[in-house]
């Protein structure tokens, strides 16, 4: 998606937040921030925060000590540019077009909270708009803790969002989004409800027991964690949300040898795992993965 490449990221950054001015609250005060000359959202107390040259905008108020994840994101891009995602986030783009296409969501605002590198949520994004009916004018805004993550997502894709801030205290006034998507983080149903419209619409995905089986088999055997289960997780959503839609996402992904390890590096399964578990999978010979999700579809409960 390279449109006015020639133009500086923060310009098209401002003109974003310009067009869709009202749409961030202070992290200090609530109150409506604006946009000013000088690169910088303000707040009527005189709260500042200025938007970074890479084209995203700093909302923490707390800055995280970053570093480590800065791999892991770089792991997930070259996993999800093999395409290990794709039918996942091809549901999630189906789903929304059937829901929306009769609601006029032409200008449908999707956030995506915890977006990472913001791959998932660029994806879905240039697919929706790549429809022929609908959808022409959506809105895609990334939000995430991690400044690694938001800065690859900024670098990348320039006609998005991006912003690095706290998902339990959003720096979003309330109903602005008809989207929110949670994919594969964790959850803040509060948040989520308020900055959402009345008709607003959820959309979760979780890692359901078999995702990533072959690795969890080598790592847990005879352990605890050989099994996983996601009720607990279903039911969260369950007691916030009107659960409209439970549906599986199960496929098999072929490994490149060389995706294999990058595979390790992105999933959390194997951050504390010794280098003996971590060499085994590597010798395994293991040719292609299981991948299975859920993915769940909530209404704003009145
Ligand atoms: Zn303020």
């Amino acid at each position: 998606m390279a449109s006015g490449n020639e133009r500086k990221k923060i310009d098209s950054a401002k003109e974003l937040i310009l067009k869709n001015s009202g749409l961030f609250r202070c992290p200090v005060c609530e109150q409506e921030l604006g946009l000013s000359r000088s690169n910088s959202l303000h707040c009527s107390r005189g709260h500042n925060y200025d938007l970074a040259k890479q084209g995203y905008v700093n909302l923490l108020l707390k800055q995280e000590k970053g570093g480590y994840d800065k791999q892991l994101f770089a792991a997930r891009k070259v996993i999800g540019d093999s395409g290990f995602f794709d039918p996942m986030r091809k549901a999630i783009s189906k789903l929304i077009w059937e829901v929306g296409k009769g609601e006029e969501w032409a200008a449908a605002r999707i956030l995506d909270a915890g977006c990472g590198e913001g791959s998932h949520l660029a994806w879905i994004w240039q697919d929706l708009k790549a429809k022929k009916k609908g959808f022409t004018d959506i809105l895609g805004v990334g939000i995430d803790l991690s400044k690694e993550g938001i800065r690859l997502a900024a670098k990348e894709y320039q006609e998005l969002i991006w912003c690095v801030a706290d998902l339990t205290k959003l720096p979003l006034q309330d109903r602005q989004f008809d989207i929110v998507l949670n994919i594969l983080s964790p959850a803040n149903y509060g948040e989520f409800k308020r900055v959402l419209k009345d008709h607003g619409i959820l959309i979760k995905i979780l890692p359901a027991p078999n995702y990533l089986i072959e690795l969890r088999e080598i790592l847990f055997k005879g352990t605890d964690k050989e099994l996983y289960e996601n009720d607990g997780v279903k039911r969260l959503f369950a007691n916030s949300f009107q659960l409209i839609k439970d549906q599986q996402i199960h496929y098999q992904v072929f490994l490149k040898e060389e995706n294999l390890e990058h595979l390790i590096k992105m999933t959390p399964l194997t951050w504390n795992a010794d280098q003996e578990k971590i060499a085994a999978i590597i010798h395994s010979g293991l040719k292609s993965i299981t991948v299975a999700f859920d993915l769940l579809l909530g209404k704003k409960m009145a």
